[in-house]
Parts: structure tokens; C-alpha cells; sequence
């Protein structure tokens, strides 16, 4: 935090109860395991654990108590309030207005955490950075960031997701960006959302929340953009970025090196400067163009922009390249995967030299048109001429049979990690890549370990 807060100040702006007094805090817990005596304590209602059920045990191992209903016999200081979730943001909200510098927001059905990083290679270089940590961006997370706001901060970077259609106005309003992009619209968690509109509607909050003199930063090569443009707030200004000239910010000369990884011309102002990316696929070209959009927007010079981005490294379980014990090309994208990175991790893997090898987890939330999304995936790497498709889950039946028609290649589909490693493993050798990829449920971390470890 960059100054103490109290009970008082949250419980005057935002009602609730104060029981037994109030305490000033600089630190938040919300995890009886990991207790700090200098913290306030949240009491979250989680799937599993209500925290209230520890809080009576508390006295003397923190400050005071958020709750949502008095905890009886301990003389900590409370703040009773209807939803604990709700009061987390609340602070969260009181540590951001004592920040004073600017705040940029992301979100985007994928790409999210890779622009974050890209921003982050972007401001470090001169910068006092606050970034949101891994992927911690939620109604949980993205407190917790604010909470990590410090005095020597002088840039601060939310990844925003969204499960449901309000979850991004949620989140402005506690995290108030300046400068705000949706990366792209995909269809990736369509289940809370009925549709691929209701996503770009959902996501489009990150523009109408903002306030007048604030930035959009839009994708031009975006289906929503006009939708997203009709929708803008009075006074807002904007910024297209994509890969037509007339955008402010745009690429040119895109050219992938023997790894894969693109360079290409970031056209600023009309002048070239070139940037060579250390992450692979040509999908990153659009991700450092919504980054430099961004700190174009926070005044961060054109050269500088470029010489961050050249320094942007990988994110774990994002398309990080390992040498397989067989000698294979292992490419661990095994984070997560929905249709349009999938699509990306095909397009990567089609532009290599050898054999092929896709190995896909299903996609899970994918609502009614999940087997449909499948069977295009498989259509969509036979047509790229990958040589193999090795598929686990249900789903993957449906790629796997769109993959070997016409083709007459055999079905690769498994019902479990092992024996799918077992046969994938009869078809490497020094000239396959093999390009691991599926939904955080598939666990396809396991097949990448089982490949590099052996374990
Ligand atoms: P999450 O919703 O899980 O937070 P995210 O939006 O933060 O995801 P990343 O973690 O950056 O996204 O990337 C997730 C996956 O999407 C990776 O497999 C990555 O290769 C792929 N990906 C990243 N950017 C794009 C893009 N612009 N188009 C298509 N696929 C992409
Ligand atoms: N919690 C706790 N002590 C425990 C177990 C859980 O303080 O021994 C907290 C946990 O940190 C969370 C809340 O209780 O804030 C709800 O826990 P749950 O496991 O349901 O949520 P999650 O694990 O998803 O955070
Ligand atoms: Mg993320």
C-alpha cells in the first residue's frame, strides 16, 4: 500500500459496521496459512472453506477482521459488511485512488497475460513497475495487485478476465484504468456468456467504463471494432492499432526467423523501427501492437517501445520450446487453449521444417457448439498439412476423425495422459516438433513433463 488505510475510512465511504473499534493497516491477508500480525484479515466464502469458521482463532495473529457476520468472543477490531468479496474490492479501491500515476488495463479472450508481460518488458526499462502477478486477474486478483502498490510504483498493469457479462465494469471500477485495450474476441469461455457477442459486449466494458481524457487502445484487425467505436464514451480518445497503414500504430515487413518467432517493422508516426520478438507465432505481432499501443498512449517513446518488446520473454506454459529426450522439438503451450489460440499454435507449427505433430487437450467451455469447434480444429490441421494429430478427451474423438478424413492417417485419440505418451512417442525423432497444447482441465503439463523428464 502506499499509505495505511483504516476501518473507519472503509466502513464512512462504503457503511457496514464497525464492531469493537477501528485499526490502521497497511497489508491485507485472506489465508489463515499464511498469516501476517500486521494484516488486516478478509474473511472470503470460497467453493471449499468459509474463513469465518477461523477467524474466532485469530486474536493476537492479525490486526482485525472484514466479516460478513460478527464473529463472537475476540476483541479484534471488525468491519461487518454484506459480502466480503465486494469489501475486498472496496479496498483495493482506496489503494488505487492513492496511486497517482497511469493505470492501464487489458483483458481479451486470450493474449491477456502475454501483452501484460510485454507492457511490463515495455515500462521496466526506465519504470517503477505494479503488475499483476501470473494470472491473478479477477475480482480476487486484481485487489490483490492494488494491494502491492507501493510509494516507488510509478506504472501500474492489470490483465483483466471475465467469467461473466459484468465482471469487466466490476473490475474498472475498482482498478479505474486510463488506457484500456481488448487484445480480441474469441470464442473462450463462451458459457458465461451466450454468445461471441456477448463476450465483445462483456469485454467492451473496458472502453465504456472509462472515464472522459482517458485512451482506448483498439485492434483494428478486430471484428467488434466499429460496435466497440459506437459504444465509446464522450471524450474519450482513441487509438487503433493492427496491420493496416491507416492504423497510428501498425506492423509491417512481418518475417519469422528459423525459430519462429516474427520480426517486423512497429510503424509509429509513420517512422519503422525494427523489433525482432523472442516468442514464437505470428499471433504476437498482434499482441505487441495492442502493447505499444498502450505505452504509446502512457508516453513511452517509439524507440523505447521497440526495444522492450524485443526483450518480452515467454510465459511459462506458453509456447516455451524444450528439446524432448528423443531429441524432438517439444513446444509447451499447455497452458490453456481455446479455438483461436489453437488456431495460432496450428499456424505456428504448419511454418516449421520436419514433422508435425499437434497433440491437443479438449477445449473445455466451449457451451453447445463444443464438438463442432473440434472437428474444425482437426479439419483446420489436416488442411495445414500437419502430419500428426494426437488427441485426448472426448472432444478430441471429433478432431481426430475430421483430421484422418481424406487423409486416410490413423486416429491418435486417448482417454489418458499415459498411453497417449506411450504411442506418441513411437513417432519422434531429432526432425519432429511436437506442439503441446489444451484447456487448463486437460492438465497437458503432464505430457510435456513426460516428454522432457521422462517423469
Ligand atoms: P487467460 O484467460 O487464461 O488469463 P490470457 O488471455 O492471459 O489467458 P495468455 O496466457 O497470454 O492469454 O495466452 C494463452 C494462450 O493463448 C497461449 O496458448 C498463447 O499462445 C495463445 N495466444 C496468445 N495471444 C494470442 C493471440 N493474439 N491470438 C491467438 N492466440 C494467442
Ligand atoms: N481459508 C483459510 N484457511 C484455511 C482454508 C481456507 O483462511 O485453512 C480461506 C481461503 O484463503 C479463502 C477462503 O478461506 O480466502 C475460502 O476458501 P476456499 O478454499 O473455498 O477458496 P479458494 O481455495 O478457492 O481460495
Ligand atoms: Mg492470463
Amino acid at each position: 500500500m502506499i499509505a495505511p488505510l483504516t476501518l473507519e475510512q472503509l466502513q464512512r465511504r462504503f457503511g457496514g459496521e464497525l464492531i469493537n473499534g477501528s485499526v490502521t493497516f497497511d497489508r491485507v491477508c485472506t489465508d489463515t496459512r499464511k498469516l501476517d500480525e500486521r494484516a488486516l484479515f478478509v474473511a472470503l466464502v470460497g467453493e471449499n472453506f468459509d474463513a469465518h469458521d477461523f477467524a474466532a482463532e485469530l486474536e493476537g495473529k492479525v490486526l482485525g477482521l472484514v466479516v460478513e457476520r460478527e464473529i463472537p468472543g475476540v476483541s479484534l477490531p471488525q468491519w461487518r459488511v454484506e459480502d466480503t468479496t465486494v469489501a475486498l474490492g472496496q479496498i483495493g479501491l482506496l489503494c488505487r485512488e492513492q496511486f497517482e500515476g497511469p493505470v492501464i488495463a487489458i483483458t481479451g479472450s486470450c493474449g491477456k497475460t502475454t501483452v501484460k508481460e510485454m507492457l511490463s518488458a515495455i515500462f521496466s526499462q526506465r519504470h517503477k513497475v505494479c503488475v499483476t502477478q501470473g494470472n491473478l486477474n479477477n475480482q480476487f486478483g486484481l485487489p490483490m495487485t492494488l494491494f502491492g502498490l507501493t510509494p516507488e510504483h510509478e506504472v501500474l498493469i492489470l490483465e483483466m478476465g471475465a467469467n461473466g457479462p459484468d465482471d469487466i465494469g466490476y473490475l474498472c471500477g475498482i482498478g479505474k484504468p486510463q488506457i484500456t485495450a481488448v487484445n480480441n474476441v474469441m470464442p473462450a469461455h463462451v458459457e458465461g456468456f451466450g454468445s461471441v457477442d456477448g463476450i465483445a459486449a462483456a469485454k467492451g466494458q473496458i472502453y465504456t467504463s472509462l472515464a472522459g481524457g482517458s485512451t482506448a487502445v483498439i485492434n483494428a484487425d478486430e471484428d467488434y471494432t466499429r460496435y466497440w467505436l459506437s459504444q465509446m464514451p464522450e471524450e474519450v480518445n482513441t487509438l487503433a492499432v493492427g496491420l493496416g497503414h491507416d492504423c497510428a500504430v501498425h506492423a509491417d515487413n512481418i518475417v519469422l526467423d528459423e525459430r519462429g518467432c516474427p520480426g517486423f517493422d512497429l510503424v509509429i508516426d509513420e517512422v519503422a523501427h525494427p523489433v525482432q520478438l523472442q516468442l514464437l507465432g505470428e499471433h504476437n505481432v498482434h499482441n505487441a501492437l495492442v502493447a505499444a499501443g498502450c505505452a504509446l498512449a502512457a508516453g513511452i517513446p517509439a524507440l523505447e517501445i521497440a526495444s522492450g518488446l524485443a526483450m518480452a520473454g515467454s510465459v511459462g506454459g506458453r509456447l516455451q520450446v524444450h528439446t524432448g529426450l528423443g531429441g524432438e522439438t517439444v513446444i509447451d503451450d499447455s497452458y490453456n487453449a481455446n479455438p483461436g489460440s489453437v488456431a495460432a499454435a496450428i499456424e505456428l507449427l504448419a511454418q516449421r521444417q520436419g514433422k508435425k505433430i499437434l497433440v491437443l487437450g479438449d477445449m473445455a467451455e466451449l457451451g453447445a457448439d463444443a464438438e463442432r469447434m473440434h472437428r474444425e480444429m482437426g479439419e483446420l490441421a489436416r488442411d495445414r498439412g500437419l502430419d500428426a494429430l494426437f488427441t485426448l478427451g472426448p472432444l478430441g474423438m471429433a478432431a481426430s476423425v475430421a483430421f484422418a478424413e481424406g487423409t486416410g492417417k490413423p486416429r491418435h485419440n486417448f482417454r489418458e495422459h499415459r498411453a497417449l505418451v506411450e504411442a506418441l512417442k513411437r513417432e519422434l525423432d531429432e526432425n519432429t516438433t511436437v506442439l503441446v497444447k489444451g484447456s487448463r482441465s486437460a492438465r497437458m503439463e503432464r505430457v510435456v513433463q513426460a516428454l522432457t523428464e521422462g517423469a
